[in-house]
């Protein structure tokens, strides 16, 4: 940004998934410029985020007086209509923003997103779907997948880590994933270190590929 500011995010519909990410740009201090058709809407945020415009984001001509084409990075958020997604995604990639994300609710909704001009396409219900599979596994308090097979976990620890240090239980070499903290029972989480001695009801935090963390959360505890 060429004043040092915090560079503007463009979020486009304040239903649930938008304002969410409008909530959230917030307390992290991004400048965000947030559009919704609906006017109510609109009114109801515009205490709270820096800039809420009635506009459509279908309509180029609108989207090139709000100046969109400084805009970076711009959130898609509207779900059921996949038509005004879909033409949303278009108008934003032709008036030239850089880096559009795009909510999807369905597998061909996301391909079509794709190949129009998101450059990130995100299934909430999808990635929320598989992380709650996960969590009311026994034993899994959290999981998280990301892109790449790759994925983080929050689990209670197995039988074979109890009463000894990760260096002793070798947990990285015998199942090639890394413990990254470790919380006892009512003590807050701390950083994991060879040393670290991991105690029966512990909990871990665990990282390392998809199949390799699923069959470590899966050890008897
Ligand atoms: P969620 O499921 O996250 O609540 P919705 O699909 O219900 O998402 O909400 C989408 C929001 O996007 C609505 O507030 C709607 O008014 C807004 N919206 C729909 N089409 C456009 C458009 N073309 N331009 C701007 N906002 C739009």
């Amino acid at each position: 940004d060429p004043e040092g500011g915090v560079p503007t995010v463009m979020v486009v519909g304040l239903g649930r998934f938008g304002t969410a990410v409008c909530e959230s740009l917030v307390r992290q201090g991004v400048d965000v410029l947030a559009i919704d058709t609906d006017e109510r809407r609109v009114q109801k945020y515009a205490d709270e985020l820096t800039h809420t415009v009635v506009a459509d984001a279908t309509d180029g001509e609108a989207m090139r007086q709000l100046g969109v084409g400084s805009v970076d990075r711009a959130v898609v958020a509207i779900g059921s209509d996949i038509e005004a997604s879909v033409l949303s995604v278009i108008t934003l990639h032709e008036a030239g923003v850089d880096r559009i994300y795009a909510k999807a609710i369905t597998r061909k909704h996301g391909k079509i997103l794709a190949s129009i001009g998101a450059d990130h396409v995100i299934y909430p219900e999808y990635v929320m779907g598989q992380r709650v599979a996960h969590m009311v596994t026994d034993g899994v308090a959290d999981y998280l997948e990301f892109d790449d097979e790759f994925a983080i976990a929050r689990c209670s620890a197995p039988v074979e880590t109890w009463d000894r240090s990760l260096a002793d239980s070798g947990v990285r070499t015998r199942h090639t994933i890394t413990v990254v903290g470790i919380k006892p029972p009512g003590a807050p989480f701390t950083y994991a270190v060879p040393e670290t001695v991991v105690e029966e009801g512990d909990e871990l935090v665990v990282s390392g590929r998809v199949g390799d963390v699923e069959r470590f959360v899966a050890l008897p505890r």
